[in-house]
């Protein structure tokens, strides 16, 4: 069965499926175990065997290496797996998933959507989530890509990726096309990671591609970066990226939220008090959150494997051991780029 299923899988692909499939089986018994830092605890090895779901997982994550280069997902992240971020997931439910979802409403309407968001604000704050999420919303597909990758192409070799991925896009539709690190695509002279003629065809060919595309022809596209104030003018101008969406840390109630979704699936003792945690988590953003949650079961388990419940004082000892990532000043930089954006729309 895996045999007929993986048509055009290379060797490589297939080992690559393989040990996917495993990671999908160790993820299955320990979801924030992080394997990069940590081996799997002896007590947890008898439970681990890797099954026909974990194939089944496995084969949505890797695709074969000819057409790698252009992974179509559909993401598992909803708006309700996102805490904090109203105004953001407002506008981006508003501008993006409503057009997709109801081209023929906008039409009759003669209103035209806009073709492109750009998502802002420190890292690990959502905003990868938020694209995530308006594709599964809108039960569009989702193509994402770096932009660091497109640079360290071969000569030529970006913008052809480029017009692929847009084609898939079309092919696809609807679709959300979702650049990161759009920053890195800088002008000449601003020091951007590419060869500076590679970066500007790189930023040309996304232009015309956008510049391309139809209204309501069903393909969004998303962007995001930390650094906004080094993006290229000519990216933002109208008809490109022409919505900016501000994705900042979460206030205490987003905090609260995101503690609760990153806790869901997590046995706490009755006196763990997520309140209290949000209330002392100040500019930690989602992915602190996230890497606190884990940590305070990291530590239930180091107490013992068959503790069975994470307690307060497990998270007390992981708030020792992290700090927010994001600092005042980062925030009042961004408060300051963000009046700076605003009045340059
Ligand atoms: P960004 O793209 O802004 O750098 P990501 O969306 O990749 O950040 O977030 C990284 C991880 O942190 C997510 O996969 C998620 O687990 C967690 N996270 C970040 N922000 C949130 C949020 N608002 N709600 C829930 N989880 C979050």
């Amino acid at each position: 069965e895996l045999a007929r299923r993986t048509y055009g899988f290379v060797g490589a692909d297939l080992a690559a499926l393989t040990r996917e499939a495993a990671l999908e089986a160790v993820r299955r018994i320990m979801p924030k175990l992080n394997l990069a830092e940590e081996t799997i605890p002896t007590e947890m090895l008898d439970q681990l065997s890797v099954d026909t779901s974990d194939f089944e997982g496995a084969l949505k994550r890797v695709q074969p290496s000819a057409m790698r280069e252009v992974m179509v997902q559909v993401p598992n992240v909803g708006w309700d797996d996102i805490g904090g971020l109203d105004e953001a997931s407002s506008r981006l439910r508003e501008g993006v998933e409503l057009p997709l979802k109801h081209p023929e409403a906008f039409r009759r309407l003669g209103i035209r959507p806009a073709k492109g968001f750009l998502l802002y604000g420190p890292p690990g704050t959502g905003k990868t989530l938020l694209a995530k999420a308006c594709a599964r919303e809108a039960q569009a597909n989702f193509i994402a890509t770096k932009s660091s990758d497109l640079l360290s192409k071969w000569y030529g070799e970006s913008e052809q990726q480029i017009a692929r991925l847009f084609a898939r896009a079309r092919q696809v539709a609807p679709t959300v096309i979702f650049f990161d690190e759009i920053d890195s695509l800088v002008p000449a002279r601003g020091g951007g990671m590419g060869e500076p003629q590679v970066t500007e065809r790189v930023v040309n060919t996304i232009l015309a591609e956008m510049d391309g595309l139809e209204e309501l022809n069903s393909v969004v596209v998303i962007g995001a970066t930390n650094r906004p104030n080094l993006i290229d003018p000519a990216l933002l101008r109208p008809g490109r990226f022409d919505e900016l969406i501000y994705v900042g840390t979460p206030d205490t109630a987003g905090r609260r939220r995101i503690l609760a979704i990153h806790t869901e699936s997590m046995p706490l003792a009755s006196d763990v008090d997520l309140e209290s945690l949000a209330q002392r988590t100040e500019r930690f953003t989602g992915a602190d959150l996230e890497d606190l949650v884990r940590r305070a079961g990291l530590t239930a388990l180091r107490r013992g494997i068959d503790e069975g419940q994470v307690a307060m004082s497990d998270f007390e000892a992981a708030l020792h051991e992290t700090r927010a990532s994001v600092t005042a000043e980062m925030e009042e930089d961004y408060q300051r780029i963000q009046d700076t954006l605003k009045s340059d729309a």
